[in-house]
């Protein structure tokens, strides 16, 4: 058995933020003692974190790295990214475990297909890994029981069309589906845009010709989203089922689910970075390079998004990370119908989560719920995943508190080596990320895991 110790650091623990000394037995988390006791016993590593803060490995629950498949030949080459380099910025971000999306060349939307995606991640896996299951338009309901049966984290829909491969769900999908998981401990998570009112948003933008960036968020406004968000709710509320809702964007759409929260509706929400700490303001400047679905919003909208967010009616922050290639995103330069939805973020989730919240006064314990204790819980990854506890796996982020960095695009570890945050000062730095005890990232060496070094993370609700 390997013993670490890693002391002087404040660490992150559910009960509020701690000066302890973390004692780990392999890979698990087998100690937090008061900083004064001593520590008996054989020690193989000894980690001084003076000056540190110890954060529970972020889980970013909404990944696109589109693992290729041999079998199916379809890869588009704008949109390539894969465990491998995913992984790498993963662990430079301080995430050690991601719940991958179903969208692929052949999505996962079967018991056969999610076991296939498992096999071909291990291997280039360097993060802890968890898939979603798929439900798209005009799938068997028992495909959804093979998915479960094969450990998937929970379901993912769109409410608008999206990739053809992929197919939307209408209204009756959207019901038999929550029919179906509402006995069973799964959410299903909805892109909520209304697929009407965005196909005529994207009709009028057209008539016009209108081709600057901001046409972009004219085609899908609010109401798009919040219209969906009420649709899933009422959904929701007349089953008993669990809709989640994902990359929520818009405050009246976050209203709805306030509201629908206190009555007791069995509805969840993540926002990511790029509705907290960006607005028009950098849809205009970066054109395509800030074009996402659901659009970025305005100054006032996100302002009033962080209400929500600090209220608990958002409860977690995920990077909805996908690798689309800076080639690609030019060709919005001029039209921006041209670039396609989605940018990269796995690697500045935790940061501009730590730099912008601390700003605006959360607190680490906050910082840790938001991107790792709540996401393991939602999840089904917890008790191992998501919480500096005993018996869990030691998952650890060291941050630098103090220290200030400015985001480079040539930084990034993914395989697009570009992000929209490239310039922004960032307060606080990843310094060191742990996967299971062992050091996988530190901030003088780079990237420390081998491909192959991550596990696929079943639910664990069993
Ligand atoms: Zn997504």
């Amino acid at each position: 058995m390997a013993r670490t110790i890693i002391r002087n650091g404040l660490v992150v623990a559910p009960g509020g933020a701690v000066r302890a000394t973390l004692v780990l037995e392999d890979a698990r988390i087998a100690g937090l003692l008061d900083p004064e006791q001593p520590v008996s016993g054989i020690v193989d590593a000894d980690i001084d974190a003076a000056g540190l803060v110890i954060l529970p490995g972020a889980i970013d629950a909404h990944t696109h790295f589109i693992q290729d498949d041999p079998a199916v030949d379809e890869v588009n080459p704008d949109e390539v990214e894969g465990f491998i380099n995913g992984g790498r910025a993963a662990a430079a971000g301080g995430v050690t475990t991601v719940v991958e999306m179903p969208q692929a060349a052949r999505p996962t939307v079967d018991g056969a297909i999610f076991r296939r995606r498992v096999e071909l991640a291990q291997p280039d896996a360097v993060v802890d890994f968890a898939l979603w299951g798929g439900v798209c338009g005009g799938q068997r309901t028992d495909a959804l029981d093979e998915q479960i049966e094969a450990g998937a984290a929970g379901f993912k829909a769109f409410m608008c069309d999206s990739d053809p491969s992929f197919p939307g769900v209408d209204d009756a999908q959207l019901l038999a589906t929550l029919e179906h998981l509402k006995d069973t401990p799964y959410m299903f998570g909805l892109h909520a845009e209304s697929d009407s009112l965005l196909q005529d948003g994207l009709r009028r933008m057209q008539e016009s010709g209108r081709k600057d960036a901001l046409a972009h968020h004219d085609s899908r406004p609010a109401i798009v989203e919040a219209e969906a968000v009420n649709r899933a709710i009422f959904f929701a509320e007349q089953t008993g089922g669990w809709v989640h809702i994902v990359h929520l964007s818009a405050p009246s759409a976050a209203e709805l689910v306030r509201q629908a929260k206190a009555r007791g509706v069995r509805v969840t929400a993540e926002t990511c970075p790029q509705y907290l700490a960006m607005d028009h303001e950098d849809l205009v400047r970066l054109k395509g390079f800030a074009k996402c679905a659901p659009a970025i919003r305005d100054r006032a909208q996100v302002e009033a998004l962080w209400g929500y967010l600090i209220d608990g009616t958002i409860d977690c922050v995920t990077s909805d990370h996908c690798g689309f290639s800076a080639d690609s995103k030019r060709r919005g330069e001029e039209d921006i119908w041209e670039a396609p939805n989605g940018l990269p973020g796995i690697q500045t989730l935790l940061p501009v989560m730590i730099s912008d919240g601390r700003r605006r006064g959360l607190s680490w314990e906050r910082i840790a719920e938001l991107t790792a204790s709540v996401p393991a819980r939602l999840w089904h990854l917890a008790p191992r995943k998501g919480a500096i506890t005993i018996g869990a796996d030691a998952d650890l982020v060291f941050v630098d508190p103090v220290r200030t960095w400015t985001v480079r695009d040539e930084d990034m570890l993914h395989t697009q080596q570009w992000t929209p945050f490239a310039g922004r000062t960032l307060e606080g730095q990843v310094v060191r990320t742990m996967l299971r005890g062992r050091t996988i990232y530190d901030v003088d060496h780079g990237v420390l895991a081998e491909p192959g070094s991550g596990e696929f993370i079943p639910a664990l609700a069993g």
